[in-house]
């Protein structure tokens, strides 16, 4: 798919065989318009990854039947999931497995327990440069009145909080160099 694309919801697929784990990070995605698919170790993980298709891959290490290295590495040799970005959740936190992996190709390596699930769908998002980036905007410059009007916003200020709105701008295709804007409340988004 075109993950540039907005539109197009970001299918991930989520490998641990804690089902604690899988199912906290499966709301928080599914929360945030993910579409999640799920394995329980690097064998489910693998023939996912190969008819669902999913654009990130986020992995735990230690599994049974095949561990998250070892499911990286057949990721890698096979041409249909080469692609797909793996981001890879520790336990042990060890600094031989954080080496390991960024050898291996993984996106980032996370040890569980100093990362949130919010801090994985950031680095999720910035994969697919879906960045949100917020400006403030001066409501009494330039043509502001003129887009008031043709956006038919009654002002620049929330309407539950009073706050003045900001722009809130997205990466909606890099290449083109393309943005999706809307206003939005600092507070109440
Ligand atoms: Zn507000």
């Amino acid at each position: 798919m075109d993950t540039n694309n907005n539109k197009e919801k970001i299918k991930v697929l989520l490998v641990d065989d804690d089902a604690t784990i899988r199912t906290t990070y499966a709301d928080v995605f599914r929360s945030e318009g993910f579409e999640v698919v799920e394995a329980v170790d690097g064998i489910e993980g693998l023939n996912k990854a190969m008819t669902e298709m999913p654009d990130v891959i986020f992995t735990g290490i230690i599994m049974p039947k095949m561990d998250g290295f070892a499911m990286k590495d057949a990721l890698a040799k096979n041409v249909s999931t080469v692609n797909i970005p793996v981001l890879m959740s520790s336990h042990m936190g060890r600094e031989e497995d954080r080496k390991k992996a960024i050898e291996m190709g993984v996106k980032e390596f996370f040890v569980a327990g100093m990362v949130t699930p919010r801090k994985v769908i950031e680095n999720i998002r910035a994969l697919f440069n879906t960045k949100k980036y917020h400006l403030k905007f001066d409501a009494a410059a330039l043509d502001a009145p003129k887009l008031s009007a043709d956006f038919h916003l009654d002002e620049f200020v929330c309407a539950k909080c009073y706050q003045q709105k900001m722009m809130e701008l997205e990466i909606s295709d890099v290449n083109k160099k393309e943005f999706r804007a809307q206003f939005i409340c600092p507070d109440c988004k």
